[in-house]
């Protein structure tokens, strides 16, 4: 019915929900922030049709147009085939998990990883029968190969690991999970797209908490899943059988409707809307004006990480430095061949004080803020030993690098030479803080 139809001689209350409701077509430069719940069906036979294929947009659980534009541009932006934009990065981990794995499988994870990912895999998943292995020394292929049981789904790690810097061998690893027919998921968030791609490396999944880098600004949340879109139905159908099953009334399998796309088919039309979390259009707007300015923040960001990771090595307060552009990593020869336009910008260092060092850098900071937050422009800090990893016991924190004089830091886009002389201030005031040199000063 048209608006004029609607609204001519109709009464007030009428009039205040439908007037002014048949908007002038545009064309706006800017992303449009389509922030409603649903959408008009022209007819019934395209009601019909949105309901029996999923074209269009009819309600916005199950697809927006914003959200449909920032799908394209992360896809893009990732080499892979299609996104499904949700409402956290844990919502991604845990629906592009789901899309996979069900009761009495099986998941290999990398121990190095973010640790709502961990809780996840150990408290929720394992209530539902499915089962992790994690794998301590993620560089080694023999490793994987070593945890993967016949019921393995999925492989599953960080590209750049949270936040010991681990960084991951994709080509080795997804040729592990490609042995067996099975998917290599990989959180990208601390790399990005700018950085590296791993679907180019041998990736199937990718995942990211779109509020880290993507986002930027650090004012919404969202997560996406990406799939490089050559899912083989001949080769690990029957490993995935709800993807090659007939539909629950006997039509046909989400393979046949999706071909290489299953996955992620699968996961757009049965899992992602059906557990829930849905993203705002708002949101989704928030992160897409991110990403048009992440490959100028990305580098500038690793840019500066390396200085300040490299003045921090060398200064006497400082124990250790986790960053994988430094040559004393572990990892380095690794990064140098995934990651040669930067190495990111969140990394941890150990103070030689201990604890009440890391406590008096961190309350001396001024540039830095003091959050539990990363990626953003923003320069963050952060005691992971009493927060993020508080739950872990000892020999656990060991285990992923985190001692009581860790400090996590994510490098924003100030001026390195501001973050460098905060970090000078703060590690005079830390140096303080070690009992044997605070006796010292008072003697
Ligand atoms: C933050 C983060 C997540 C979770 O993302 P949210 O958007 O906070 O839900 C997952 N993985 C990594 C590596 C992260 O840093």
């Amino acid at each position: 019915m048209s608006e004029t139809r609607r609204t001519a001689a109709a009464g007030f209350a009428t009039r205040q929900v439908h007037a002014g409701t048949d908007w002038a077509e545009a064309s706006p430069r800017a992303l449009p922030i389509f922030l409603t719940a649903g959408f008009r069906f022209d007819d019934v036979d395209a009601a019909a049709d949105h309901f029996r294929t999923g074209a269009g947009f009819g309600y916005t659980r199950t697809g927006n147009p914003t959200i449909d534009a920032l799908e394209r541009r992360l896809a893009d932006l990732e080499g892979g085939a299609e996104a499904v934009f949700v409402a956290s990065g844990q919502a991604a981990v845990s629906v592009a998990l789901l899309a996979l794995v069900g009761a009495g499988d099986h998941i290999v994870c990398a121990n190095q990883v973010y640790e709502g990912t961990r809780g996840l895999l150990l408290d929720n998943l394992a209530r539902l029968g499915i089962e992790t292995t994690f794998v301590a020394d993620v560089a080694d292929p023999d490793a994987w190969r070593a945890a993967r049981r016949p019921t393995t789904r999925a492989f599953f790690a960080e590209s750049i690991s949270n936040a010991r810097n681990d960084v991951l061998d994709i080509a080795a690893i997804s040729a592990v999970a490609d042995e067996h027919g099975i998917p290599l998921v990989v959180d990208n968030t601390f790399a990005t797209p700018y950085l590296l791609r791993p679907i180019e490396h041998g990736a199937a999944v990718v995942v990211h908490s779109a509020s880290k880098f993507l986002a930027g600004q650090g004012a919404a949340l969202g997560g996406v899943v990406v799939d490089d879109g050559r899912f083989d139905a001949g080769r690990s159908g029957s490993l995935f059988p709800h993807l090659v099953a007939a539909s629950r009334s006997g039509g046909p399998s989400v393979a046949e409707r999706h071909g290489g796309r299953a996955r992620i088919g699968y996961l757009r039309e049965t899992v992602a809307p059906r557990l829930g979390p849905s993203a705002s259009p708002l949101n989704a707007f928030l992160v897409a004006q991110g990403v048009e300015t992440l490959s100028l923040r990305v580098r500038e960001q690793s840019r500066s990480a390396l200085t300040i990771a490299r003045w921090l090595a060398e200064r006497p307060e400082v124990a250790r430095v986790d960053y994988a552009g430094l040559p004393t990593h572990p990892h380095h020869p690794i990064a140098r061949r995934y990651l040669p336009r930067g190495y990111g910008s969140v990394f941890q260092a150990t103070l030689a004080g201990g604890e009440p060092a890391a406590r008096r850098l961190i309350e001396t900071l001024e540039v830095f803020t003091h959050m539990t937050h990363l990626g953003d422009v923003r320069s963050l800090v952060l005691h992971p030993a009493s927060t993020s990893h508080a739950h872990l016991d000892e020999t656990g924190r060991e285990a992923v690098g985190v001692a009581p004089g860790t400090v996590r830091f994510s490098i924003g886009i100030e001026d390195a030479d501001d973050l460098v002389a905060d970090l000078e201030r703060g590690l005079r005031a830390a140096s303080l803080a070690r009992p044997e040199v605070a006796v010292e000063v008072l003697g």
